[in-house]
């Protein structure tokens, strides 16, 4: 199977109304304009460098998505052009993109990330920060909170990473409104637990463009 056919066969998996944002790290330009002339229009990078220097070569109707961990001193590179920003882990992220985006004259959207995984490597907020980072949040005027986002625990364990969306999917009850719409949660490999546990957004890499 090609690059095209693992497209349609995860289209086919997951109901319309759940975005796929196709992550793209490591790949080529050719690979994504495979994955773009199916009919694919959001990307997602974990990387600012990467994410740049591809967004400079590719259509420009693409949505570039940043999922990875962001680093203060790079929101400036990608405030430009950035749809969404995944992973927003702490208020200087929050104040610094706030002042790039006010010098683009956009407002960026960005997804609180919330830290749900057994592991301490993965970043992001305690559940029980997030209803007052949301507070804290309106003081930027450039910035719009859409969402929530969180990775699992990188395990085999269904039973765990259930429980782990769970725990997202009750602080998402509480907090969803208007404009905190979106729950981005659901790789590869545990998108379909992601879906049942109230995902409308899944990250999906490898299993479209193969393994990196
Ligand atoms: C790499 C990555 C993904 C996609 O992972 P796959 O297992 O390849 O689907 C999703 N989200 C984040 C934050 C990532 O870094």
């Amino acid at each position: 199977m090609g690059i095209a056919d693992n497209l349609k066969a995860i289209q086919k998996n997951i109901p319309k109304e759940i975005t796929l944002v196709a992550v793209s790290k490591t790949k080529t330009n050719a690979d994504i304009l495979e994955v773009y002339n199916s009919g694919q229009r959001i990307f997602g990078e974990n990387k600012v460098q990467e994410l740049v220097e591809k967004s400079a070569l590719l259509p420009e109707d693409i949505s570039w998505h940043m999922i990875g961990h962001l680093q203060t001193n790079k929101v400036k590179f990608i405030a430009p052009f950035i749809a969404l920003i995944h992973g927003v882990d702490s208020l200087k992220l929050l104040k610094e993109i706030d002042k790039r985006a006010g010098q683009n004259k956009r407002i960026i959207d960005c997804l609180l990330q919330v830290h749900i995984a057994q592991e301490n490597s993965k970043f992001g907020f305690a559940i029980d920060e997030i209803q007052e980072v949301i507070k804290d949040a309106e003081q930027f005027k450039n910035i719009k909170i859409t969402g929530l986002m969180a990775m699992a625990t990188f395990t085999n364990n269904k039973m765990q990473i259930s429980a782990e969306f769970q725990s997202l999917k009750n602080v998402f009850q509480e907090v969803k409104n208007n404009q905190i719409t979106i729950l981005s949660i659901g790789m590869s490999g545990d998108y379909q637990i992601a879906i049942e546990k109230g995902s409308n957004m899944v990250r999906i890499g490898s299993a479209i463009f193969g393994s990196r």
